[in-house]
């Protein structure tokens, strides 16, 4: 895919060096999160390593890591370390990323393999530098591991797509991911200093339209809470979401990663999540995730299991 001339300084995080810095708040008792350590999370790192994989759990300096690692289960994150955004949540280095590697589709289904996964799930940084924002680098990557191991269903958590033709989407689900995650992040209100260089209403659509070119693949979206936004704002998240067909929704806590990173507003404590939860499963979401440690790929593969099995049930109901 031909590279678009993108004026991106060279230097990592450019962005957060002259940003100011954010006091860091201490966590509360809830957010209690298991030390990475063990046989199972030192075997998850090597398999990574071996294959020269990147994964947002270290990227993105993930709380779950030592939970998720000791249970094999880690997010791999193609297309590089560098994003072309700087949304400011973010801990992934902002920069010029590098040209795309034609092999990594195969590393990743080998790592795929390897780990012996049930369920995978694939994200990647946003890349405005390329024309299709790489959409086709994803598909080939959905290929490899449905290549590899059929059995394994595949979730994908992609970017935007926000300055590509509509057929890099068309791309990328006509490969056919199992899930389709696209996270909104946050409210609408929010996104000039959240999440700067993406639309709100462009990224509801394209769930949307995820739905439309093929209604078997479940579509998810997830949101941060404790930045600033309001219950009401997002309960109407919720409305929109629902709007666009959004099968699954996930609600966790915002946790900041450096001081140069936007600051947590407050925690929103647990009782919060569940009200949060309740809330949207009365607006007919299929399935719903709201604690303050959930994060797009927690406790995936399980969530997978029951999304189809909710699937099912609705469509029991729908014709009893
Ligand atoms: S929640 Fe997701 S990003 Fe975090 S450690 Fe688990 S798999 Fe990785």
């Amino acid at each position: 895919m031909r590279p678009r001339d993108l004026k991106i300084p060279e230097q990592r995080h450019p962005e957060k060096a002259h940003r100011p810095d954010n006091a860091q708040p201490k966590k509360p008792d809830w957010i209690r999160v298991r030390a990475p350590g063990g046989k199972a999370y030192a075997e998850t790192h090597r398999i990574m390593r071996d294959n020269g994989l990147v994964t947002v759990c270290e990227e993105a300096g993930c709380p779950n890591v030592g939970e998720c690692w000791s249970q094999r289960h880690a997010t791999m994150m193609i297309m590089g370390e560098i994003c072309t955004r700087g949304c400011t949540f973010c801990n992934i280095a902002t920069g010029k990323p590098d040209a795309l590697d034609a092999f990594e589709p195969g590393r990743v289904a080998q790592a795929v393999e390897k780990l012996g996964l049930k369920h995978v799930v694939i994200t990647s940084v946003d890349r405005d530098d390329l024309e299709d924002g790489g959409a086709e680098h994803f598909a080939q990557t959905i290929r490899a591991v449905r290549h590899r191991s059929p059995g394994t269903t595949i979730e994908i958590l992609t970017p935007d797509f926000l300055k590509c033709a509509p057929s890099a989407l068309e791309t990328v689900v006509a490969a056919k991911p199992d899930v389709f995650n696209h996270n909104l992040e946050t409210v609408p209100g929010l996104y000039p200093e959240v999440r700067p260089g993406a639309r709100y209403f462009h990224s509801l659509r394209l769930l949307q339209r995820v739905k439309e070119l093929d209604p078997s693949i479940f579509t998810k979206s997830g949101i941060m809470v404790g930045l600033g936004e309001t219950r009401q704002q997002v309960l109407q998240v919720m409305d929109d979401m629902r709007a666009a067909d959004v099968d699954f929704l996930t609600i966790g806590q915002y946790l900041q990663p450096t001081p140069k990173h936007h600051a947590v507003d407050r925690f929103v404590t647990p009782e919060e999540f569940a009200a949060y939860e309740k809330a949207a499963y009365g607006k007919g979401f299929l399935m719903v995730s709201a604690t303050p440690l959930t994060r797009s790929s927690y406790h995936a593969g399980d969530d997978f299991a029951r999304l189809r099995q909710a699937r099912m049930e609705r469509l029991a109901g729908a014709s009893a």
